[in-house]
């Protein structure tokens, strides 16, 4: 097979610094935008750097020895982290996703996990606090995260096939070492452990049945994820995705299934049931049934950059107003006046007229 690698497309520099209106409402706690979605979910990447480099997000011929990754001195601090959580909170969050590159890279992320977790949202409700992991690092760290009040954790797991995985993640990282890392998080309580495989069909679309009968009865939730046209530099073809259609009648084959309902309104997943009782899936289609119409994520990329949809070409510099001296007040203003006015479906679009867009990566933007 030859590999189709499309050169990065390196827009991480320039993104504007975002109007701080004068006469802004306060967070009423509920923020729609111009399609009417409100403001739920935020998904903080904490690092660009990963110690992986599946084919597919961080291919090593663009993520090789000379990619200039960012410097210490750009990434948000914890504190301004969880400065920004609080502002977003206001705005309607109630949901926060920690993410990378690969998270557990950012040396003593259980701080920042010790500064989110007690934070409250609508009515007094503590937020939800997760974060996706390729969990090499969980072993050592699923204890204290837990201690620090992370609640669960999602692992990424694409193959139990050690061959297989060790050549998608381009690393020959051990399969055996993340599911250490899966009991460990279990042990350490982080449930339920949700495990996405992302799948690319003639590399790893054998496994789809192999997790599904591994994970059954375990309590972990595994969700199978089409293959996405994130970022420029993943070479991705329409051919090589698996509509997640194909990956339900393929378990249904050996293990019967049942839709179920959504856990609440714009959940990405869509779950199934093993009619035997021995738990649930979920399906993420985002090529094949947009959910962009249900879309209430933000993303805040390393260094303080909002996008509004994990498809844009642009984010907006928050870190210039956190370090240009503005009141909690004007950043509220500002992220308000932002996300009314968001109108992202990339999804909903897609074309070959999207095809060259400049998108930003993934383990930049954070999954
Ligand atoms: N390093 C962490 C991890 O491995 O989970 C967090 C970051 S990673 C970018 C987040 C998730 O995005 C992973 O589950 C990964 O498999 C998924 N991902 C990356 N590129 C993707 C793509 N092109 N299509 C679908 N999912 C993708």
């Amino acid at each position: 097979m030859t590999e189709r690698i499309i050169p990065i497309a390196d827009g991480r520099y320039v993104a504007p610094v975002p109007i701080v209106p004068t006469d802004a409402p306060a967070p009423s706690g509920r923020l729609p935008d111009a399609r009417g979605r409100p403001l739920h979910d935020l998904r903080i990447s904490v690092t660009d750097r990963c110690n992986f480099r599946c084919t597919y997000c961080m291919p090593k011929a663009v993520f090789d020895k000379d990619y200039r990754f960012l410097p210490h001195a750009s990434l948000l601090s914890f504190e301004e982290i969880a400065r920004l959580a609080r502002l977003f909170i206001a705005h309607g969050v109630e949901k926060i996703r920690l993410t990378g590159g690969e998270p557990l890279l950012r040396k003593d992320l259980e701080k920042l996990v010790a500064m989110l977790a007690p934070l409250t949202g609508a009515a007094g409700r503590p937020i939800d606090l997760t974060l996706t992991t390729n969990a090499s690092i969980l072993p050592r760290k699923a204890r204290a995260l837990r201690d620090a009040g992370l609640q669960r954790v999602t692992v990424s797991l694409d193959a139990l096939d050690d061959r297989v995985f060790r050549a998608m993640n381009d690393v020959d990282f051990p399969v055996a070492d993340v599911l250490a890392g899966i009991e460990a998080a279990d042990r350490a309580g982080l449930r339920p452990l949700k495990i996405n495989m992302v799948v690319k069909r003639g590399v790893n679309d054998h496994e789809i049945v192999p997790m599904a009968q591994r994970f059954r009865g375990s309590g972990h939730i595994v969700r199978f994820i089409e293959f996405m046209d994130v970022g420029a530099s993943n070479g991705w073809r329409m051919d090589d995705v698996v509509p997640s259609a194909e990956v339900v009648s393929r378990i249904a084959e050996h293990f019967p299934l049942q839709p179920v309902e959504a856990n609440y309104a714009g959940e990405v997943a869509e779950r199934w049931r093993y009619l035997d009782g021995s738990g649930e899936i979920g399906v993420i289609s985002s090529v094949t049934q947009p959910f962009c119409g249900s879309c209430t994520r933000a993303r805040l990329s390393t260094e303080g950059r909002l996008y509004t949809c994990l498809f844009a070409t642009d984010g907006h510099d928050l870190r210039a107003l956190l370090r240009g001296g503005h009141s909690d007040e004007q950043i509220a203003a500002a992220l308000g006046h932002l996300w009314s006015r968001r109108a992202d479906r990339y999804s909903e679009i897609r074309s070959s007229r999207t095809a060259g867009l400049r998108k930003i990566e993934m383990s930049y933007i954070g999954g």
